[in-house]
């Protein structure tokens, strides 16, 4: 075991603080990475304050990490020290069952590990995340960072806010002739745009926020709507292919199932414990429209999305913080100001 740093919650509501822990060994298989930047998730948020369930305190969240390969374990053939290299929201999964075979990890059927809210396989003790200074992980859930080395921060939010977005974008289907909606236009929102644009789809905003409409444009959207204006929704009934909502409040589905086309999909992807109003049965039915949900993505589909940014330079919109304004970026991210990720730099963390 060796100690780590990190700067973790102790309460739902207290301010984060130095937390030490210990990592386990390495195996055989595994990487050791030490952490240069952390992207802060709203997940983060949910997790440390308890929205999710008690997280068992303390907590380390964190699961937008980049970082240097420091180590490896014997049998490693895919990473050396000195690599760059990342890590998302899992660190394990059963690797049998179908989920695991299709390399859709995130729905292992035995459940994910995730970087942070579980327990080891190894040790039983509770996974610690990114905003620390080193990570142990399997080789199998460590991603390939091919961006220049100056980029580095902003590919951080990538391994969430990147590939929540790209995996249903890629599932159903956005592309050439595809009208695409974002909805909520915060960290996973800003990467919806960006990577929608960047599949060639006609990308459409939903915002509340008039102050982010010519934002958007510069982000990659064609059109912008003001999702609590009625009249501009209604201009766009039954126009979309698909459309992703990234928020995380209660909301009424049937304001967006209504602009979707015959046999489209709105894809719930924002995590918040409020129940959604569920549109009617009429809704649907007349046009054969579906409700569905995507969780992250699979380990093969994130190696696929990072290459695919760093072959076209696709980066996340950040502002860098160090440890010590987590607890003001999370009041920001909740107020919807941020443009639009926050990202730690992990060589503020204290006593490393
Ligand atoms: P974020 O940066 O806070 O962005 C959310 C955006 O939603 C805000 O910027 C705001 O955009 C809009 N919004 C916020 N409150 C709203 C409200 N009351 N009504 C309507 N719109 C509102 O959060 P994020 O990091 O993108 O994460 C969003 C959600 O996705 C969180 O619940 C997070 O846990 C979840 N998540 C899910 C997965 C998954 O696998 N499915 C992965 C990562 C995160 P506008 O100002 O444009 O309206
Ligand atoms: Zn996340």
């Amino acid at each position: 075991m060796t100690t780590a740093h990190a700067w973790a919650a102790h309460a739902a509501h207290k301010p984060f603080a130095p937390f030490t822990f210990q990592r386990r060994a390495l195996e055989p298989q595994d990487v050791r990475i030490d952490i240069l930047y952390c992207g802060i998730c709203h997940s983060d948020i949910h997790f440390a304050r308890g929205e999710w369930g008690d997280p068992k305190y303390p907590a380390v969240p964190g699961h937008e990490i980049v970082g240097r390969v420091s180590e490896v374990g014997s049998a490693v053939t895919q990473y050396k020290v000195g690599d760059l290299a990342g890590v998302g929201c899992m660190v394990d999964s059963c690797g049998k069952c179908g989920s695991c075979h299709e390399g859709l990890e995130q729905y292992c059927e035995g459940g994910m590990t995730g970087t942070y809210m579980s327990v080891e396989k190894q040790t039983g003790l509770p996974t610690y995340g990114g905003y620390s200074n080193f990570i142990v992980v399997r080789e199998s859930f460590v991603l390939h960072v091919k961006h220049k080395q100056s980029d580095l921060p902003a590919v951080a939010p990538l391994l969430c806010a990147g590939i929540t977005l790209w995996s249903p974008l890629r599932h159903w289907k956005a592309g050439p002739g595809k009208k695409v909606g974002i909805v909520g236009i915060g960290g996973l929102g800003h990467m919806g745009i960006k990577l929608a644009h960047a599949l060639g789809a006609h990308v459409v905003a939903f915002t509340r926020s008039p102050g982010k409409v010519e934002e958007c444009k510069r982000l990659g959207a064609d059109e912008v709507i003001i999702s609590d204006n009625a009249d501009e929704m209604a201009k766009h009934a039954g126009s979309f292919d698909l459309i992703i909502n990234t928020v995380s409040a209660s909301q009424d589905l049937q304001t967006f199932v209504v602009l979707l086309k015959r046999d489209a999909t709105l894809v719930l992807v924002g995590a918040g414990t409020e129940k959604h109003i569920a549109p009617d049965a009429f809704a649907l039915l007349g046009a054969r429209r579906s409700v569905a949900g995507s969780g992250i993505g699979g380990i093969a589909e994130t190696q696929e999305m990072l290459d695919f940014c760093a072959e076209r330079g696709i980066t996340s919109d950040i502002e860098m913080i160090p440890v010590q304004k987590v607890d003001t970026a999370y009041d920001r991210i909740v107020a919807s100001d941020v443009k639009y990720r926050f990202v730690i730099d992990m060589a503020t963390l204290p006593g490393v």
